[in-house]
């Protein structure tokens, strides 16, 4: 059963409409499911969703918007949850939709002056075209005549009309779109015209005419006449829109949780397409692709609503404004500064015009690319706006992860096809689709693609998520293709208008000649706009020459990106507390991890360092009968290993390197069991068998199990091969011994794996700690060796505070944990049945990407408790793979562990989200 949250009133907001309306909410308890504009403020974006929130902001900034109000997101999840809407709600709309009429000197639908509204949805994250709006709610057989007479024109009064059916009739009442459209194609072709603009007042009717047919034809029902049944059927169907296939969707890729329900905003109409002196657009406060201050929008003349957004007709920049309507342009330029101080962010914005009057519709903190989020960020510093600690909330790890990525070499020799808007940035090279089935169909039989459309809708998000990148033929820099790709972070061009792209027959011709057939390789730009023929190389990010150390921030001709990188992560490594180290188990590797600002090693995995032509030694240790022959090929091994971590060592000088001992199983380094015995097999036959393959086979076989990943590997490896871990003690005491020395300062840690009791440890440790004193007597120096474990068991994090007595240091190995903890094999479950649980909503993200908090995670917050109370200098780290990844980082923050670890590419974004985290909490420590 539902239960009503009540919806606590915001602070600051009296009760004004009560008081003045005793329909609007009887007790002071009542749950209020409808805020006029004037009633709200931009901090309620849970109940009013983003739009009405900021409507409401900015009706408080003194704006021109045009009056309404907003039905609440509780009301949405009560519908949802119940299947009618509250009972409350029908009066207070009533209550709302009278004052609203008193204020307009009009009524909703009155035949001779109607008020005509939009009812649009807003959810507190943007999403968007996926939900639905419908304009000119109060239009009917009786008051198009009515707005005739008001607006002074018949043929607007029926275009309005016309749109009301069909945009009532599409997303209200279910008929297919195309029916409409079919209809005024043929209403063109008659009349040999090209756009819409060209049909009349009498076409337009004619229209209508037409258009109700449908529905009634479609629905068994005639389009409703009555005004209020319009409005709360439009309603209902914005509520209904939250849980569409496409919306559920777009909420899973951007992970927006299912349960926030929509507003719903409804708003006196204002007219953008009265005649030329009108017209609608959308705008920037500063450019989203690059951060530059200046005119960045479209304007479309003599348009309504979603005509620009839509990117189906093609707009004029929004300097040209200035041209057309001097006193609106100045205005609008004004309005952009004042919102862009009091949000001190970016802004976009929807306008219209109407007769040369301006209104505001819409504003929110708008999406930007990865690049321009960090020089916006300066920016704002640098203009007073914001602090560092706010600058950091203003990025984030996976717009620095996207500004790594490589990007078309300028040198290349390529085949320009043409250009179009640069939309969304990046490289992206893949094979040319023209429907976003073929794009997700190839995509999942491994193909990349680039998915080319003339424009892209709502229906196509699946496909632009399977692609590379997306191509379009029409559209500006905030139609739909572009502002979902920048969302999303993908690689978009837009409007390469002399690109000509024919869907049906799955191809595109380029200026001169040249034609892209469905499969053939094209390479998009989408920081330039260019589209070429044909696989362009890719050279690295300028960020990536940064973190390298082969640009430098200071130098004049620094890349401006670079620069707002370097100080970003200045302010980030200012105020993180957690601690950053990398996974690397070789110099080289150890090397960029300290160029890209790594601390430490926090896992060295030794069993790379078996590898390769060491892997015969290995076979000997595991085919070894006799303690002799184990002694002979553990001494093989031990100088290799010590030269291994010498290396290590001098590259990480000074800083601490955490050395796994030995974890994987041994068949590991075996070879293949149908390989070997088939060899053994033909060499039988041929009568020339191998005795060393004979007693591999054994080995394979003795070796072989069913449950690798849970069986003999780790802490049990060490206890049941006499002399294995002992042998790589050794090598990292004569390593650091080698390396004090040479003067160095090795931070040796070693870590033994896969420990479940604390049992297994005092075992290793008490010989480790032998091996250690010998090498430290016989070089006659204190090696400050530590000695802790891997945390990766569940029952190691339950036993945690019994571990943490013989350990000095903790690790925790989230691969193995999230394995074991949910089951998942992690060899396995990513690619058999993890897609199906995406798509059921079980998991938003998989575990082994981002850290199960209540689970996994609540293990390592008790084991982190549990081990600090039984040491309490217990050093605690993290080198599963959630160390690099964004969310998890916050949580190890918030958990109070010391470090992470993860691999040198990831270093710079786990740095930059211990910083994020760091300033988070201290914001919210001083509220
Ligand atoms: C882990 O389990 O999280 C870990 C870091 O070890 P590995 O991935 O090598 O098992
Ligand atoms: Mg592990």
């Amino acid at each position: 059963m539902f239960l009503a949250v009540r919806a606590a009133r915001p602070r600051g907001v009296s009760p004004v409409s009560e008081t003045q309306d005793p329909h609007v909410s009887p007790s002071a308890d009542a749950v209020k499911f409808v805020y006029d504009f004037t009633e709200g403020n931009k901090d309620l974006k849970d109940l009013l969703g983003g739009k009405g929130a900021n409507l409401a902001e900015m009706t408080n900034l003194g704006l021109p918007v045009p009056p309404g109000f907003t039905i609440t997101t509780e009301a949405c999840k009560e519908y949802l949850e119940s299947g009618e809407e509250p009972a409350a709600l029908r009066a207070e709309v009533t209550a709302h939709l009278d004052a609203l009429e008193r204020q307009m000197g009009k009524k909703l639908g009155q035949a001779d002056n109607p008020l005509l509204v939009s009812v649009r949805s807003g959810a507190k994250f943007s999403m968007p075209g996926m939900m639905d709006t419908v304009l000119n709610i109060g239009l009917s057989d009786e008051s198009v005549n009515g707005l005739a007479e008001q607006a002074g024109s018949e043929r607007f009064a029926w275009d309005s009309y016309r749109r009301l059916i069909q945009m009532f009739g599409k997303t209200v009442l279910g008929v297919d779109g195309d029916l409409f459209e079919e209809a005024l194609d043929e209403a063109k072709k008659a009349k040999g015209v090209k756009v819409d603009v060209e049909l009349d007042a009498a076409d337009m009717k004619k229209l209508v005419g037409q258009f109700k047919e449908i529905v009634s034809k479609e629905t068994k029902r005639d389009f409703p006449q009555d005004p209020r049944e319009q409005m709360d059927l439009a309603v209902r169907a914005v509520f209904d829109s939250w849980n569409t296939d496409r919306a559920k969707l777009y909420r899973r890729q951007e992970r927006i949780p299912g349960d926030l329900g929509t507003a719903v905003n409804v708003c006196s109409m204002v007219f953008g397409n009265l005649g030329p002196d009108s017209g609608t657009g959308v705008a920037f406060t500063r450019d989203p692709a690059s951060g530059h201050q200046g005119v960045y929008g479209d304007y479309l003349q003599n348009a309504q609503g979603e005509d620009v957004v839509a990117g189906i007709r093609n707009t004029v920049p929004l300097a040209e404004l200035e041209q057309l309507d001097k006193k609106s342009y100045d205005e609008l330029m004004q309005i952009m500064e004042t919102l862009e101080t009091h949000y001190k962010d970016l802004c976009d914005i929807e306008f219209t015009i109407e007769r040369g009057k301006l209104w505001m519709l819409q504003t929110r903190v708008g999406k930007r690319t990865a690049g321009a989020a960090f020089r916006i960020a300066t920016q704002l510093v640098d203009q007073g706006l914001i602090d560092e600690a706010e600058a950091l909330q203003r990025v984030n790890g996976a717009q620095l992860a996207q500004l790594m990525f490589p990007r078309f070499d300028e040198k290349a020799k390529t085949e320009l096809l043409g250009r179009g808007i640069a939309a969304s940035p990046g490289a992206a090279v893949g094979k040319a689709v023209f429907d976003s089935y073929t794009a997700v169909k190839w995509s999942r039989s491994g193909e990349k693609v680039i998915l080319i459309r003339r424009e892209t809708n709502p229906d196509d998000l699946n496909g632009m998520i399977s692609a590379e990148g997306i191509l379009t033929s029409r559209g500006g820099k905030t139609s739909h293709a572009a502002v979902v790709a920048r969302g999303m972070g993908k690689t978009c061009v837009c409007g390469a208008e002399e690109l000509e792209v024919d869907t049906k027959r799955r191809c595109l011709t380029a200026p001169g000649g040249v034609v892209i057939e469905e499969g053939d390789v094209v390479s998009i730009d989408g920081s330039t706009g260019k589209v070429y023929l044909g696989e362009v190389p890719v050279v690295p990010s300028p960020v990536v020459e940064y973190f390298e150390g082969r640009m430098h921030a200071g130098a004049d001709d620094a890349d401006e990106l670079v620069k707002a990188v370097h100080r970003v992560m200045a302010y980030a490594d200012r105020v993180r507390r957690l601690r950053v180290r990398a996974n690397a188990d070789n110099a080289e590797d150890a090397a960029r991890a300290r160029r890209f600002g790594a601390q430490g090693i926090g896992l060295c995995r030794t069993e790379h360092m078996f590898l390769g032509e060491r892997r015969e030694m290995v076979e000997r240790l595991i085919l070894a009968d006799t303690g002799e022959e184990r002694e002979a090929a553990l001494s093989e091994l031990l100088p290799l290993q010590k030269g291994d971590f010498v290396e290590l060592f001098e590259s990480m000088d000074g800083l601490p390197v955490t050395v796994r001992l030995l974890d994987p199983p041994l068949h590991e380094f075996l070879p293949d069991i149908t390989e070997l015995s088939v060899r053994v097999a033909l060499a039988e036959s041929r009568k020339d068998s191998n005795e060393n393959d004979l007693r591999l086979l054994q080995a394979v076989h003795r070796l072989h199990e069913q449950n690798p990943m849970l069986g003999l590997r780790g802490v049990r490896l060490g206890l049941v091969i006499p002399g294995l871990f002992a042998m790589q003690v050794r090598a990292i005491a004569e390593a650091a011994a080698e390396r004090r020395a040479a003067n160095g300062d090795p931070r040796a840690e070693i870590m033994i794996p896969l420990v479940g009791t604390v049992q297994e440890l005092e075992i290793v440790r008490e010989e480790a700690e032998q091996v250690i004193a010998e090498v430290e007597r016989a070089h006659g120096v204190d090696l400050g060796l530590t000695l802790g474990t891997m945390i990766e068991l569940p029952r190691a994090a339950l036993t945690a505070g019994q571990i943490a007595e013989s350990a000095d240091f903790f690790s925790f190995g989230t691969n193995d944990l999230t394995q074991t903890v949910w089951g998942f094999s992690r060899d396995d479950v990513e690619a058999s049945f993890f897609t199906a649980y995406l798509e059921k909503g079980i998991f938003g993200v998989s575990p082994f990407e981002t850290i199960d908090k209540d689970g996994v995670g609540s293990l390592v917050r008790n084991a982190a408790e549990a081990g600090r109370a039984t040491r309490p200098d217990l050093k605690l780290g993290v080198c599963g793979e959630h160390g690099g990844d964004p969310e998890s980082v916050h949580f190890f923050h918030e958990v109070g562990l010391d470090y992470v670890s993860c691999s040198p590419f990831r270093i710079p974004v786990a740095r930059l989200e211990a910083g994020r985290a760091a300033a988070e909490s201290k914001g919210s420590d001083s509220r």
